[in-house]
C-alpha cells in the first residue's frame, strides 16, 4: 500500500454532537458554494469543522481520504478548484453539481461523489481515482495550516464557529 494512503486501525468516529454540527453543510452545500466569496476572508467561518467520515472501512482497517475533522474552507476550496475532479452533470437538468462529500474505496478506486442539484435532484455519481482526490483535498489543508494557526495565535480560545452560524450571518 501507498505509504501517503491514510490507514489506520479503529480510526475515531465523530460523536453526535459533531455529526449533528455538520448536517447543515450537507444540505445547505450549494447555498455556501455560491456565497463563497462573502465568508472565505472570515477565519472563523472558513475554518469551521466537518465531520464528512469520508471513510472506507474493510477487514478492521479504516482508509480516509482525508482526516476528520475537514475545515470548512479547504473543503469548498477543493471542489471549487478542481472541477475536473469533483464537479459533473446533474442527470436531470445538466446543471453543474458541487458534491457535498465524497467516499470511496482506496482498493478499487471507486469515489462516489454525493450532490444535489438546485432542481431537485439528489444522488451521487461514481468516479474512479481515490488517491488523487484525497491527494487534492490534503494538500489545500496542508495550504491553510498557516492561516490557521495564525488565526488561532491572534484569537486564542475561540471556539469555531458553526454551520448554522454561518448561514445566520449570510442572511438565509
Ligand atoms: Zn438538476
Amino acid at each position: 500500500m501507498d505509504k501517503n494512503i491514510f490507514i489506520r486501525k479503529n480510526a475515531l468516529r465523530p460523536t453526535e454532537e459533531q455529526r449533528l454540527l455538520t448536517q447543515p453543510f450537507y444540505s445547505h452545500a450549494n447555498e455556501l458554494y455560491v456565497r463563497f466569496d462573502d465568508w472565505k476572508d472570515i477565519d472563523r467561518f472558513y475554518f469551521i469543522p466537518l465531520y464528512l467520515e469520508m471513510t472506507y472501512s474493510v477487514a478492521g482497517i479504516t482508509a480516509e481520504l482525508a482526516p476528520d475533522p475537514v475545515w470548512l474552507g479547504s473543503f469548498v476550496q477543493t471542489i471549487r478548484n478542481h472541477p475536473d475532479l469533483f464537479q459533473y452533470q446533474c442527470p436531470e437538468c445538466g446543471k453543474t453539481v458541487l458534491p457535498f462529500r465524497f467516499v470511496g474505496s482506496p482498493l478499487s478506486g471507486r469515489v462516489d461523489l454525493e450532490g444535489y442539484c438546485n432542481c431537485g435532484w439528489k444522488g451521487y455519481k461514481i468516479v474512479s481515482g481515490w488517491f488523487k482526490r484525497g491527494e487534492a483535498l490534503r494538500n489545500q489543508i496542508a495550504a491553510d495550516v498557516l492561516r490557521y494557526h495564525k488565526f488561532k495565535m491572534l484569537h486564542p480560545g475561540t471556539r469555531p464557529a458553526t454551520v448554522e452560524e454561518l448561514l445566520d450571518t449570510l442572511g438565509r
